[in-house]
């Protein structure tokens, strides 16, 4: 079976390193799954889950936001954040949902909503990665 070597990378440091048979991201274009001999190419992302197909089992990272870049045998992937399912603290995530929740909805206080937006969706997309459910 042939692979790809993946990156994934933050300006704290790798997070995720192994050959894998296919990545899916999700691109501010739609999903995109990524094969071994992929043209090269760069895309943004969306907040969300990147899948890691390795044989039988796929592994999940939280991605917030970022760039892929594709060349034929290896893909980097850029991300002001980004979390191995596993090393998701689901507590602190339900409790960042919850801080941004009830900013979007509480109207008599002074918030940046478009900020409160982009902390709901890391949030949620930590909560949906620990839990599996991508
Ligand atoms: P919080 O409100 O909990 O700080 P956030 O979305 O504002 O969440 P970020 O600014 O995206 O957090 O991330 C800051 C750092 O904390 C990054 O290194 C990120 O990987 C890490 N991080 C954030 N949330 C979690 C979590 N639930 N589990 C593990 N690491 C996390």
């Amino acid at each position: 079976m042939k692979t790809v070597k993946v990156n994934v990378v933050t300006p704290d440091g790798p997070v995720y390193d192994a050959e894998v048979e296919m990545v899916s991201v999700k691109a501010q274009s739609g999903e995109l799954g990524i094969l071994p001999g992929h043209i090269p190419m760069v895309a943004p992302l969306k907040t969300g889950a990147v899948r890691l197909k390795k044989g039988s089992s796929t592994e999940l990272v939280a991605v917030s936001g970022g760039f892929i870049e594709v060349r034929p045998d290896n893909v980097t992937i850029l991300a002001q954040a980004a979390e191995a399912a596993e090393d998701i603290d689901l507590e602190r995530a339900q409790a960042s949902r919850e801080r941004a929740e009830s900013r979007l909805n509480d109207k008599a206080e002074q918030i940046d909503a478009h900020r409160a937006e982009l902390a709901l969706r890391r949030a949620i997309n930590r909560i949906d990665v620990r839990n599996n459910r991508m």
